[in-house]
């Protein structure tokens, strides 16, 4: 497939998470970053989203207000990723975001490994909530969500949620409602509140 060209600011980025969930069991799969920038992409002028590797980030380090250009290629199955480009080459940091004087949320700088993510856990975020303060926020997620509804007939349903990793105490943080995830034969399961809360124990609320 055919190389994209982008360029633009990096206006968030944020751990890129697929999440395969079937009933009441649920899995996540770390595949990098995303980020969402403002900027030029296949010569046209406007934001768009670009996924890159741990590694790459880890050589990097990009944060919000980087200035970066590179190359990369269409996602394969828009319903299985967050961003349009991935597979991206020939990354260049053209300038370094400025220190912010502001304090926190939301928080920017440099995030943290995948596996700090893993280790924190998350408690589910309104997707009204994400878009209006968390789009920009190290520990906001809008993950690819990947349904198995009947595991003896394979058959998968796709759609997005949002996530939020960072303390329990931030006043920005609303959970929206219970997810709802389909199974067999018409059944469904509400995801009770004590699935954030098992999952968030091990932090104080300010962690
Ligand atoms: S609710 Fe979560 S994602 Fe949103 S600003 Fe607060 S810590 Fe960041």
């Amino acid at each position: 497939m055919e190389k994209v060209a982008w360029q633009g600011q990096v206006v968030s980025i944020q751990p890129r998470i697929r999440m395969v969930r079937s009933f009441d069991e649920r899995g996540h799969n770390y595949l990098g970053y995303s980020l969402i920038l403002e900027g030029v992409i296949g010569g046209e002028e406007r934001e768009f989203t670009v996924g890159i590797g741990k590694a790459t980030q880890a050589k990097f380090k990009l944060r919000v207000g980087d200035e970066v250009s590179g190359l990369g290629v269409p996602v394969a199955d828009p319903r299985r990723e967050t961003v349009e480009l991935y597979r991206v080459s020939k990354l260049k940091v053209l300038r370094r975001g400025e220190d912010e004087d502001g304090t926190p949320p939301p928080w920017h700088g440099v995030p943290p490994d995948l596996e700090v993510y893993r280790q924190r856990g998350h408690r589910r975020l309104s997707a009204r909530t994400y878009n209006s303060k968390c789009r920009g926020c190290i520990w906001g997620c809008r993950m690819a969500v990947e349904m198995i509804v009947d595991p003896w007939d394979p058959q998968v349903r796709y759609r997005y949620e949002t996530f939020c990793y960072g303390p329990k105490s931030c006043p920005n943080y609303k959970a929206g409602p219970r997810r709802v995830v389909p199974g067999r034969k018409g059944m469904k399961w509400v995801e009770p509140d004590w699935v954030d809360e098992q999952d968030t124990a091990h932090r104080g609320p300010d962690d």
